[in-house]
Order: C-alpha cells, then structure tokens, then sequence
C-alpha cells in the first residue's frame, strides 16, 4: 500500500527519478508514476552525449554528489570529428573528457535502466502504466516535453566501424541545428538534430546518410528509424505552490544543441530534496541560481547561431585552431556572461515562449489547462 506522505512524482525520466531519489536520501518516501509500461519508453538504445563541458567539475562527480550513481554504461570521449558545410573536416579534441556515450531506454547498460535499479533498491515505488494528471497534495512534475522546439530523426544499428564521433554543421543537413554520427562497441547513431524545417525530416535525414557514407563511410547493419522531440524555455517560476516542475516539463535543456539529461537529473533532484524538506520555496531558489544564467546564455547563442548560415558556420569552424581544446572553447561559450543575458532579455527571449504558464488553485500537472480561464 502506497504511504499516503509519500511524495507523489509524475513521470519516470531522469529528472523523475532523480527526484525520488532524492527524496528518499532526504528521509521520505517516494512514489512514481509512470505512463508508459516502462523507463525510458521514449529511446530505443540510441547514444546520447552527457556534457561535460559546462563546468570544471565533472558531470559524474556532480551527479554522484547527489547519490546518482554511474550504474550505466558510459564511454568518455575527448574527441569529435566535425565537418563543415562544405565538407571539410576539424579534429576538436580535449585533454578531459568533452561528454560521456550513454544509451537510453529500458535495455540493461541504459541510463534509464540503470536509475530505475537504484529507485527501486531505495525503496521507491514506481506505478508503470499509470498517467497521473492531478497532484491535489502537491508533487514534482517530470512528465517531459510538452512541444517541439527541436527534432531528431535517424537510425540505430550495429556496425562494423570503429568507435568514434562525428558531427556536421549545415543547413543542407540539418536546418539550424546538426548531424551527428556516433559509433560505439559495434552500435551506431546516426541522426539529424533540426530546429527549424520539420516536415522535410525525412529529406534532411537521407541526405545526412549519404555525407555519411561520403566522408566516413558509414556502414548500418540491421537500421532500425528513430526519432523525438524536445522543448526548451526559462518559465517565469517552475513552482505552482506545492507542485514543483523539473527537467523538460519545466523546460530546462540547452536551447542551443538540445542537451538535457544533466539539467534533468540537477533540478529533479533538487526538486526532490525541497520537498523532502517541505521548503517548496528553496526550488525556485536552486534553479534560478544554478541553471537561469546558463539557460539565458545558451539562448543567446542560439539566437547567433541561426543567423549565421552555412558561410557563418564555415567561418566558425575554420577559426578553430586545432590544437585548442574544445572542452575550454566550449565552456567559455556556454559561460553566462552579463552581455548575453542582456541580450537574451533584449531579443533572443522572443524566439520561443515559455512552456510553463503556473496558476494557482489549480492541481493539473500540464498548466496550459485554460482552468483559470474557466473559472473567470
Ligand atoms: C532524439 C533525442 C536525442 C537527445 N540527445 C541528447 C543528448 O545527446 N544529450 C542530452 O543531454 N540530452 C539529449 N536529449 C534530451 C534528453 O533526452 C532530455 O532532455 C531528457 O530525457 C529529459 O529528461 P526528463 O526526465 O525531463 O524527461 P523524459 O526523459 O522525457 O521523461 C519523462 C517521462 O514522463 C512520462 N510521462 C509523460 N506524461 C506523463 C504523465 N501524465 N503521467 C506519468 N508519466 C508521464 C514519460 O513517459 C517519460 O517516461 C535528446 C532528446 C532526444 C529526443
């Protein structure tokens, strides 16, 4: 029988059950829920890249300070190949690891996987199957996007190649966003990552398989398609009195390439811990002290980035000097500095709305519910 005190979680991702587990090593009890018959229900096995680049502090490091455990399969890298518009290749490398390979989904080795174990061995109770809409008590709400701001459209397969990243930067390929290629252990991903152009996805992503094929001889054993959605935007607050918002459902994830797991493990978690502490307030707190300037930072490069086009991006590729380290030139990049969230106040905010809109007195995980609208 459920602990009727325990906190109620809405959605089984990372950031969900990053949330329970925080909870629980706060000292209350956690229950989730899960629409899907499992984690991970939205991956397939395909690779994704946890950053490391934002910070000195290493992204394992930081998540095992939160009791995260790395219980998944992670491979660094230090390199990735990328190309240009025009095909030319620049080898960006970095002493440290630059992003940790993870698979995603409910396979053994997967992150989501490996966090439903350790929810579980906690003591976490987790309801598959079971959409929960409504938190008349309060809870943490984890449920993921809730539009597309950017797509990702490619295929999974087994390979014959060696390990390796490989990344293209061209409208031709991906409109506004990238292509990417990353082999590991005789798995592949392949895909094309857009933010703008959508209905053409399966154009871009045949074009993509052919630059492949071109400049790295890509080899895809047995192609499964794939692909997803996600969301990005800074809410005004991601706290509805006691109903606390977390990961994509708040839209934390860098508005610029579209990474997310780490902020989704960072703010579920320190949702978790508010509300373990019954300091709802706290949250507010956390988020906009530790992920607002980075998210306004990103923004505003975002908001560069699609005015440069395939000559801005030739330009910028050419101008990195190999040799540099790319884990420094990137984590300048992403650094929050006061002329960029100016600018993000100024003109780079229009450019998508936020997701979120809270309004007290109602108990909806999804607030665009018009509920104070019927009210009025
Ligand atoms: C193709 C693709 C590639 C990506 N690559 C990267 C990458 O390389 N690096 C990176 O950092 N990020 C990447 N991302 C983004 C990253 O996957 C997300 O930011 C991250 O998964 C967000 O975690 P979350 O817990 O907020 O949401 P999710 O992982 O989406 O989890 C939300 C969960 O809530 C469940 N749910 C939804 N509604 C309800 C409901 N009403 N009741 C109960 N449960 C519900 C869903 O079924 C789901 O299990 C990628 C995304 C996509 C789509």
């Amino acid at each position: 029988m459920t602990d009727q005190t325990a906190i109620q979680i809405s959605g089984a991702g990372p950031a969900g059950l990053a949330a329970a587990l925080a909870a629980v090593k706060s000292g209350r009890q956690a229950v989730v829920f899960e629409k899907r018959a499992d984690v991970g229900g939205r991956f397939h096995g395909d690779f994704q890249g946890l950053e490391n680049w934002t910070t000195d502090v290493d992204v394992l490091d930081e998540l095992g300070s939160l009791g995260v455990e790395a219980g998944f399969d992670y491979t660094p890298f230090n390199e990735v190949v990328c190309f240009s518009p025009n095909g030319a290749s620049r080898l960006f490398r970095s002493t440290q690891t630059l992003f940790y390979l993870i698979r995603r989904g409910n396979q053994p080795g997967c992150l989501d996987a490996a966090l439903k174990k350790q929810v579980l061995d906690a003591g976490v109770e987790v309801r598959f199957s079971e959409p929960l809409k409504h938190l008349p008590q309060g809870g943490i709400v984890t449920q993921g996007p809730r539009r597309a701001d950017a797509i990702a459209v490619g295929y999974l397969f087994e390979t014959d190649m060696a390990d390796g990243a490989y990344a293209v930067i061209s409208d031709r390929l991906a409109a506004k966003g990238y292509a990417y290629l990353l082999v590991c252990g005789g798995r592949g991903t392949l895909a094309s990552c857009l933010f703008s152009d959508f209905h053409n996805e399966k154009r871009y992503l045949e074009k993509c398989v052919e630059f492949f094929k071109d400049k790295v001889g890509v080899h895809m054993i047995n192609p499964r398609h794939f692909g997803g959605a996600g969301n990005f935007s800074i809410p005004s607050s991601a706290r509805k009195g006691n109903i606390l918002y977390a990961g994509e459902s708040a839209g934390f994830q860098d508005p610029l390439f579209g990474f997310g797991i780490r902020w989704a493990i960072l703010s579920g978690a320190a949702a978790g811990r508010a509300l373990a502490a019954e300091d709802p307030g706290s949250y507010e707190h956390f988020w906009k002290q530790r992920l607002r300037a980075y998210h306004q930072t990103a923004a505003t490069n975002r908001w560069f980035f699609e005015r440069l086009g395939d000559r801005g991006y030739e330009y910028v590729i050419g101008k990195f000097k190999e040799g540099r380290d790319v884990r420094t030139w990137m984590k300048k990049s992403y650094a929050p500095r006061l002329w960029k969230r100016a600018w993000y106040h100024a003109v780079a905010s229009r450019r998508t709305k936020p997701i979120l809109s809270v309004h007290e007195g109602c108990d909806c995980t999804w607030c665009r519910c018009q509920h104070h609208n019927a009210k009025a």
